[in-house]
């Protein structure tokens, strides 16, 4: 069942309400006691669809999570380039050759992928204040 269905069974149970309102038990309890029963099958159904997308939501909200995760570790340049298995570890790592850089911490970081069979290796600027893009 889906968001539509339930709404129109949601909205059916209003109207199957206003109905018995406007039913007078005492004279015509036939009526009145077929109209509880179309009440309740109704609620029923409005409560079905929602369980449904209920379930439906949480099942998006666990495929948004993965593809964040995904999508996090694809940008964050741990993930080979190369063979996009392996994860790139820093493996060296030394001052960078302007001395003026070096002296506020900019390094060069020598990476390799951990995938056994690619060695993919990318020298990296380790730049934690920025100060080379200023
Ligand atoms: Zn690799």
């Amino acid at each position: 069942m889906d968001v539509a269905s339930g709404l129109t069974a949601a909205s059916q149970v209003i109207e199957i309400l206003k109905q018995i309102k406007n039913l007078d038990a005492s004279i015509d309890a036939v009526a009145y006691k077929e109209k509880l029963l179309e009440l309740r099958e109704n609620a029923f159904e409005a409560r079905s669809a929602l369980l449904d997308v209920k379930q439906e939501l949480l099942e998006n909200a666990s495929t948004i999570a993965a593809l964040e995760a995904q999508i996090k570790n694809l940008t964050s340049g741990s993930i080979c380039p190369k063979c996009s298995s392996g994860t790139m570890k820093t493996i060296i790592t030394k001052p960078h050759s302007m001395r003026s850089a070096a002296n506020h911490g900019v390094q060069i970081w020598t990476k390799e992928c951990d995938a056994e069979d690619c060695n993919h290796r990318d020298e990296i600027i380790h730049d934690p204040n920025g100060l080379l893009k200023k």
